[in-house]
């Protein structure tokens, strides 16, 4: 059974109330974190309002709780604490109380300690009934000994809840209740998450359905960093709901490559028992993968890039869907690509899947970045012209696509080009996605262009991906709807 547990902490009694109210509405379980409180006034009621079962926490800030709390203040409090189904207190004290609701706890903020699993033992040793341990993740590889701990707590029949804390970690959140963990805690709003890596109860069940996976689950994710802000989750979950696939994707925060291959991915060296079928790539890792792969398609070969691997038994495939996908929205604009004049603005990753799958339609490229070394690099594994980006006239350009970040996230308020370079050009494409309507689309369309968003590119390449990991064919509407509700407007 998968429980969610929502956690909150407020400084006030009606703030406290107000959440707990709430949070009763999409838990299975509600953690009240009294540490925020200075005056405890005012809990009878709170906890009359509340329709689920309550974990009463009372957590001194070297444990990750919110204030400084003495041992003795501690004891009191558990002394005089109103009788709620759990209480979740710290393995350092000792309470004269009924053990079957303890939920004894430690708590670990600086990383993974090297003696877990004598930690875990000394827990279990208790008559607590559930044992929880949560520790920091640093990298994704940080998430395995979490993992073996919720295998062994399930071979010795103790409950156990074990949390990976930290984006790295959040598999953790997402797989543990499949692999045995008694319940995972979830935030009420972002904002609001009580410890590091925490995602709302309304994400874990619309966008992960984490009580619908179970051991046969197969596991797709997002290999990159930052991955948290992405937007594929959305897509490929709702397609596997939709398709009716057990499956799910998710985030997956990687810093060494290599470590990950080998400890997590790779089926003949993994250390993790897991249904992994594929995963994306994306940022900063493209090129690097290559390294890591048993077989790659001749695409992604040219192209340099891998964006879509496979597990095929025990062997890993790389594909490259970005340039296919980048190429399926123009083919709907233009009937054919041979001898179009083509400016590319930036010279990474999605400019190089883009000038590989342009040449291969005959097009005219000339590519357009600030940094000279990286667009030598290209201009000598393609047949492209090379100019700088600053102050560019596009009028001779048929086609212009911006392949930079400028126009999203820290860069919102930046465009590439302006509608006065842009006047006379047919056409205009932004891979950015994020906002849908860029400003450089916007800056387009005032001078009469064409336009072509970066979510198209974004669900063609994604729906390759579907379709190397499971054979069917996924609803665009299902990934459009998904996109189109987590993306800005
Ligand atoms: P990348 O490898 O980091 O390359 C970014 C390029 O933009 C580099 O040439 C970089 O130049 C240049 N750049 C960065 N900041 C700039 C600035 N302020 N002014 C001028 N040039 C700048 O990133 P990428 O993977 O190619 O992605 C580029 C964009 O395409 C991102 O917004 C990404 O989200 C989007 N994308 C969309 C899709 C899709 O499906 N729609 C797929 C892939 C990528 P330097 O080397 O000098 O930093």
């Amino acid at each position: 059974m998968t429980r969610i547990c929502v956690s909150v902490c407020e400084n006030s009694v009606e703030a406290l109330e107000s959440a707990a109210v709430r949070a009763s509405e999409c838990a299975d379980v509600v953690e009240l974190r009294l540490d925020c409180l200075t005056d405890l006034e005012g809990l009878e009621r709170i906890l009359s309002r509340i329709s689920r079962p309550v974990i009463l926490t009372f957590r001194p800030r070297e444990q990750g709780g919110r204030r400084e709390l003495d041992q003795q203040t501690r004891e009191s409090f558990w002394k005089t604490a109103p009788r709620t189904e759990w209480w979740d207190i710290e393995w350092d004290l000792t309470v004269e109380t009924d053990w079957s609701r303890i939920i004894v706890s430690h708590h670990d903020f600086s990383g993974v300690p090297h003696d877990l699993s004598q930690i875990y033992q000394r827990l279990a040793s208790t008559p607590a009934r559930v044992v929880k341990i949560a520790v920091q993740t640093n990298d994704i590889v940080d998430c395995i000994p979490v993992f073996k701990l919720l295998d062994r707590a399930r071979s010795e029949d103790r409950d156990v809840i074990a949390i990976a804390m930290g984006n790295a970690g959040l598999a953790t959140r997402i797989l543990g209740p499949s692999r045995g963990a008694f319940l995972t805690y979830a935030a009420l709003e972002e904002e609001w998450a009580t410890a590091p890596g925490q995602i709302t109860a309304e994400k874990l069940r619309s966008v992960y359905h984490v009580d619908q996976i179970d051991c046969e689950t197969m596991i797709c994710g997002l290999v990159g960093l930052p991955v948290m802000h992405s937007v594929s989750p959305h897509m490929h979950n709702s397609a596997l709901r939709t398709a009716g696939i057990n499956g799910v994707y998710l985030p997956l925060e990687v810093r060494d490559l290599k470590t990950f291959f080998e400890r997590l991915v790779h089926p003949r060296t993994r250390e993790l028992d897991w249904n992994l079928r594929g995963l994306s790539v994306t940022a900063p890792h493209k090129s690097a993968v290559l390294d890591f792969l048993d077989w790659i398609e001749p695409n992604a070969k040219e192209i340099g890039a891998v964006n879509t691997i496979v597990v095929d038994d025990d062997k890993l495939r790389g594909f490259n869907t970005d340039a296919a996908g980048f190429m399926e929205p123009l083919l709907k604009v233009f009937d054919s690509l041979d001898g179009l004049r083509v400016a590319v603005l930036g010279a990474g990753g999605a400019a190089r899947a883009a000038v590989w799958a342009l040449l291969k339609q005959q097009a005219s490229v000339t590519l357009f970045a600030r940094d000279v070394v990286k667009a030598r690099q290209l201009e000598q594994v393609f047949d492209v012209s090379y100019e700088s980006l600053s102050s560019a006239s596009f009028a001779t350009y048929d086609l212009v696509i911006n392949a930079t970040p400028l126009g999203s996230g820290e860069l919102l308020d930046q465009v590439p080009a302006t509608a006065e370079q842009l006047d006379g050009v047919n056409c205009v494409y932004d891979l950015v996605y994020n906002p849908i309507k860029t400003r450089f689309l916007q800056e387009a369309s005032k001078v009469g262009c064409r336009t072509v968003p970066g979510l198209e590119m974004l669900i063609a390449q994604a729906k390759s991906q579907f379709v190397l990991w499971t054979g069917q064919t996924p609803s665009s509407n299902a990934m459009y709807e998904a996109a189109f509700a987590a993306l800005d407007h």
